[in-house]
């Protein structure tokens, strides 16, 4: 193997530290300490498991955390009130809407509710626009792309006036991230191209790539061949392609695959994120980071 592996799993303890050691100083310093409200809606086994680690994370941080479990059949306006209830709270700084929501729930208008400073999803129209503007403007930006970019800046690969091809334009993943590295200042810099599925050639433009962040939900899209020598290869697909009995657990698990075919891959990149355990991991670390710059926004401190 020749590319250095970029592993999430590492970044995510540096920072999840650094947040500790941070919340404690504030605690010390303001007698406060951030507040996070996850709000469940009915049982979704997946958005169980999500909400624990959100909350779990939270607490070894050292967060108040609040689990904020609703029925299934939670009316609209039920939901609404309660999110004005947590945008009015002093003691609460983030508030996340687990989802998705049952089908009699407007989710949008839900996640419009939210205080935009209180959004640490970053999702909210005014931060969208917020990250537009870019620069001092910016709250929150959203959890995966921001944490796409720390784990750049962290591995050391020099942005400024890189060639950045981002694969995929969702509002979650593609559009944030290829308007995060065309801004300007530290971690950005780039000159951004962004394809999908109406892109003419894609390989042309992959093989441009001083750092390729690839979010298609397409296991194996990117072929080895369309790397150039030396890239950084941020790899953000996670795809089910089987299931296998785990060896610690005994347990039936999903085999995860990424959109890049990594074997073949990290032979020709100079740094790649491996599927799982690279840009996964980083998800629920940045919610955290959100979460304690609400905070600070509030103080006002830096
Ligand atoms: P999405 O909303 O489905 O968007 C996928 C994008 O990729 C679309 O813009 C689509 O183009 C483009 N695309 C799909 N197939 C393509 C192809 N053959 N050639 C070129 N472009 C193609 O997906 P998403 O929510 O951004 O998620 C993408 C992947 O990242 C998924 O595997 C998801 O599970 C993963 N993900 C991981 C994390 C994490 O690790 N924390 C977080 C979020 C997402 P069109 O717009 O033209 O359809």
């Amino acid at each position: 193997m020749t590319a250095k592996l970029i592993k999430g799993t590492e970044i995510r303890e540096q920072i999840l530290e650094e947040i500790t050691a941070e919340v404690a100083q504030i605690k010390e310093k303001h007698g406060v300490v951030p507040g996070l409200v996850t709000i469940l809606v009915g049982e979704n086994p997946a958005s169980v498991s999500y909400v624990t680690l959100k909350i779990k994370t939270a607490h070894r941080v050292g967060f108040k955390e609040v689990q904020d479990n609703q029925p299934e059949d939670i009316s609209e306006e039920q939901l609404l009130a309660l999110i004005d209830k947590y945008n009015k709270d002093d003691s609460i700084h983030g508030i996340l809407v687990q989802l998705p929501l049952p089908k009699h729930i407007d989710e949008k208008k839900v996640l419009n509710a939210i205080d935009p400073d209180k959004d640490v999803d970053g999702f909210h129209p005014v931060n969208v626009g917020r990250l537009m503007i870019g620069g001092d403007e910016v709250k929150f930006p959203p959890c995966t792309p921001a944490g796409i970019q720390e784990m750049i800046v962290r591995s050391g690969v020099e942005t400024s006036g890189a060639e950045v091809v981002v694969v995929g334009r969702s509002n979650i993943v593609g559009k944030p991230i290829a308007n995060m590295m065309l801004q300007k200042g530290p971690g950005a810099n780039s000159t951004v191209t962004v394809v999908h599925t109406r892109t003419r050639d894609l390989a042309y433009h992959c093989k441009r790539a001083d750092i390729l962040i690839v979010a298609a939900g397409v296991p194996g899209l990117v072929k080895p061949e369309w790397i150039k020598p030396g890239a950084c290869v941020i790899d953000v697909g996670v795809n089910r392609v089987g299931e296998k009995i785990s060896e610690k657990t005994g347990k039936k698990v999903a085999i995860l695959r990424g959109d890049v075919d990594f074997e073949a891959a990290k032979e020709i990149a100079g740094y790649i994120t491996p599927v799982p355990g690279g840009v996964g991991p980083m998800t629920i670390t940045m919610l955290m980071k959100n979460t304690l710059k609400s905070l600070k926004f509030r103080l006002g401190i830096d």
